[in-house]
């Protein structure tokens, strides 16, 4: 399955696009352990056409099955694209691929995704990481009296004000 726009309907006015496209399909590169896409893309995007040029415009979004690079705890990462905007040209080094009056975006669709993917995918941004029972206890007989969480929360309080 791909998400082709045939240009002949763009003639009269915009076409509107709205649907998903499974994961296989975008063909994503499976490498990275900590980041799964198995859910499909879903799109809403509007199409027009700029003289020769075509222009897509809209929103993309799509869950990652990812395990966080800190405490391996596996989570729902939801990549969300709300203005995507993509500009085809019909001339040039950057001119797109038409076949028959009709151009996949596909291509585009996986290129946007691939640039959102987390690189260092964490479950909640000020995750402590695996438990670390004998810093812990070190901590305590040395007497500091603050939990390393409550530090954590008035540092947080401090950016609040
Ligand atoms: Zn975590």
């Amino acid at each position: 399955m791909s998400l082709k726009i045939n240009l002949r309907h763009l003639e009269e006015k915009d076409l509107h696009v709205q649907g998903k496209l499974p994961a296989p399909d975008l063909e994503l590169d499976d490498d990275d352990e900590l980041v799964r896409a198995r859910l499909p893309l879903h799109y809403d995007l509007t199409v027009h056409q700029a003289g020769r040029d075509v222009l897509v415009r809209g929103r993309l979004e799509m869950g990652l099955d990812c395990e966080c690079a800190r405490c391996l705890k596996p989570f729902r990462f939801r990549l969300k694209i709300p203005d995507w905007l993509l500009h085809l040209p019909a001339e040039g080094p950057e001119k797109a691929v038409v076949e028959e009056e009709v151009v996949d975006l596909t291509p585009y669709l996986r290129e946007a995704i691939l640039l959102e993917f987390p690189q260092h995918p964490l479950c909640h941004s000020d995750c402590a990481g695996l438990p670390k029972r004998a810093e812990a206890s070190s901590q305590k007989t040395e007497g500091s009296g603050a939990m390393p969480e409550a530090s954590a929360w008035a540092e947080l309080n401090k950016l609040k004000f």
